[in-house]
């Protein structure tokens, strides 16, 4: 969209709310922007989003700046700038925002104390809905002291991307408090802030997910092993976390390891993850395997070589594990292939200690056959097992996967999957998906005349029923 020009203009007597939130009158409204929408506005090389209200002393064409809008924004009153219209796009949300703090003025003469939990309620009540551009500077009173946020960081949550430059704030917003070296400030509770804003929008985007009743499983794994990730690596060294480098999944097949594992993956670095099944590495050919093992970390590695701490985390899921990872000396082929199978990856993920960008999934349906020493901290070290679904997961899951048919009115009126859900016990999420199509082959082969398989079907008419979902659980 193009830019348009405007004339900066003072704007005298305004309460500086926030260094970037300007009020202008456009020479074309309707055109250009309505009050309250966002335009970016493009500045020396930087770009600031400003909210527009309207300003009885400003004339058209001009947009008015208060004297430290324009100090921060480096333009003087009679300058030209240009504005353009900022649409936000979908799921603009900021999950994760780094704040530097500083004192701007200090009331009291002892050292500040920064209650993270409150200082982000407050900041979240004032500035909802805002979008935060990173560098932007934001003044805040809080017990009688003036202090300045800068916008250190922005990342949207669960798309993996660090680096964008800006996001709106939202009830959701994970905030992550620093202060300026030498401000004397000090934060307190920053974790417990963190926390229960990370889990409350992990547990309720699950379902959406196409994971049905995993959600506290989810949010264990999550706090055991990538709330640390969530945060830029400036700040975990701060506080002395190491990064998990390895978990488990395990649990009876087709509960959802690798459904999970996916969805974890895109969320920590917004591609879909490598998968490796064990069966497939181990080639016949030996001393194949080893390769292919170490084949594995070449790219985490090339990346940490070339990127240092730029490098992209690497999700590295390894389905069937115990295929290559069995207890060195429990085969009996005497080759002692296994064993240095087992040494390879252990090498390997204890050398990821010093890339720190690898995240390894294993998934296992018999961790007792597992090599033990696998799973010591630092390498597999957490381990969360996932079960048969319950009642409740049950009826999720039935939901989930009937989901597109009832949206296209496919699913009759008379279908209760409580009731199914109830009838499924010891059913996993794989097999539920497969009573659904059971259930939906039912309904196809009553549309189907025996007598002439070519004649078209009546979409229309193609309902699933109660009765095809009992058929489909009696199978
Ligand atoms: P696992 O890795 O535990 O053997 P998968 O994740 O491969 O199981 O599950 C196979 C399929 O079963 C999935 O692609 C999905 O369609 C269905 N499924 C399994 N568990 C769930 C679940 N908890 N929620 C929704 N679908 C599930």
């Amino acid at each position: 969209m193009a830019n348009d020009a405007m004339t900066v203009t003072n704007t005298p007597g305004r309460d500086l709310v926030s260094t970037n939130f300007a009020y202008c009158s456009l020479v074309d409204r309707r055109r250009l922007a309505t009050p309250g929408s966002r335009l970016v506005f493009a500045c020396v090389g930087d770009t600031w989003v400003l909210s527009i209200g309207s300003h009885d002393e400003v004339p058209n064409g001009s947009i008015g700046l208060n004297a430290i809008q324009r100090k921060y924004l480096r333009v003087s009153t009679g300058d030209t700038i240009s504005v353009r219209r900022f649409t936000p796009p979908e799921n603009f949300n900021l999950a994760l925002l780094t704040l530097e703090v500083d004192f701007l003025s200090r009331a009291k003469a002892r050292d500040e104390e920064i209650d993270a939990v409150v200082v982000a309620q407050l900041l979240k009540k004032r500035l909802i809905d805002q979008v935060m551009t990173v560098g932007q500077k934001v003044t805040f009173e809080y017990r009688g002291n003036n202090f300045l946020f800068t916008v250190n960081q922005a990342d949207v949550e669960g798309q993996g991307k660090p680096d964008i430059e800006r996001g709106m704030l939202c009830t959701d917003t994970y905030i992550v408090f620093e202060a300026a070296s030498g401000s004397g400030i000090k934060i307190i509770n920053q974790r417990e802030s963190a926390s229960s804003n990370i889990f409350r929008q992990k547990e309720f985007n699950l379902k959406a997910l196409g994971i049905g009743g995993l959600s506290a499983e989810f949010a264990d794994i999550f706090r055991r092993a990538f709330a640390s990730r969530v945060f830029p690596s400036h700040v975990t060294s701060k506080l002395g976390i190491k990064h998990v480098k390895g978990m488990l999944l395990y649990g009876p097949p087709g509960t959802g390891k690798t459904l999970m594992a996916r969805q974890i993956g895109k969320m920590l670095n917004g591609k879909e993850p490598k998968i490796v099944n064990g069966p497939e590495v181990l080639s016949k050919f030996v001393g194949e395997t080893e390769k292919n093992v170490r084949d594995l970390f070449a790219d985490a590695e090339n990346d940490q070589r070339t990127r240092g701490d730029q490098s992209d985390l690497h999700v590295i899921i390894f389905d069937e594990i115990d295929a290559i990872c069995k207890s060195r000396g429990s085969t009996r082929d005497g080759t002692g292939v296994h064993d240095s199978i087992v040494n390879q990856l252990l090498t390997k993920i204890d050398g990821v200690e010093a890339l720190n960008n690898v995240l390894l999934i294993g998934m296992t349906n018999r961790k007792d056959l597992l090599d033990e020493a696998l799973l010591r901290p630092g390498r597999l070290e957490v381990q969360v097992e996932i079960s048969l679904p319950d009642e409740a997961g049950r009826l999720q899951i039935l939901e989930i996967h009937t989901n597109k048919m009832k949206e296209n009115s496919f699913l009759a009126a008379d279908v209760n999957l409580a009731e199914i859900a109830a009838r499924t016990k010891n059913y996993s999420g794989a097999e539920l998906e497969g009573v659904v199509k059971s259930a939906v082959s039912y309904a196809l082969n009553r549309q189907l005349s025996m007598d002439d398989l070519t004649k078209p079907v009546d979409e229309e008419n193609i309902k699933v029923t109660m009765d095809d979902f009992l058929n489909a659980v009696s199978e």
